[in-house]
């Protein structure tokens, strides 16, 4: 298993509000969100935010608790990324959910939100950091997409 490179946590973020909760993200990543989600909705497909920035200590909480559980280490970083790992607390990493589909399930793949991701999401900049067997040894999660600033947006 080759480690993902560790990332700084995010230091400028911006707090927003979407479906009654309040989410952080860097602001180049939030303009780019409002932008692709937009364009699906006008593409009729829907996507929701469902977290954003995470920090690296939310991140250690997460952790301690399913230590707590007595869940053996391997099993905890199948499914979560170790402190300072995870995408989130770079404020870039977006998971996403639409109507009608379970949340945060491989599923999210067969949805329509998912073929339009694939087919524009790059477009603005995002891309799926975990496809399946995926170098990082953490679970395919089709509905975990990050901000690529370097990339070019439309
Ligand atoms: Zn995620």
């Amino acid at each position: 298993m080759i480690a993902p490179p560790p990332q700084a946590e995010a230091t400028q973020l911006i707090s927003f509000q979407e479906e009654n909760e309040t989410f952080q993200a860097t602001p180049a990543t939030y303009a780019a969100w409002q932008k692709m989600k937009d364009t699906a909705n006008q593409d009729g497909i829907t996507l929701v935010l469902v977290s954003a920035f995470r920090s690296i200590a939310r991140q250690q909480e997460l952790v301690d608790a399913k230590r707590k559980k007595g869940i053996p280490d391997p099993d905890i970083f199948n499914v979560l990324a170790r402190p300072g790992f995870s995408e989130h607390h770079t404020g870039r990493a977006l998971d996403l959910h639409t109507p009608n589909s379970a949340l945060l399930e491989e599923d999210f793949e067969t949805t329509p939100a998912f073929e339009w991701m694939q087919q524009n999401a790059h477009s603005f900049g995002f891309k799926l950091s975990y496809p399946r067997n995926n170098p990082h040894g953490i679970i395919y999660e089709p509905w975990h997409w990050c901000f690529h600033p370097s990339q070019p947006s439309q």
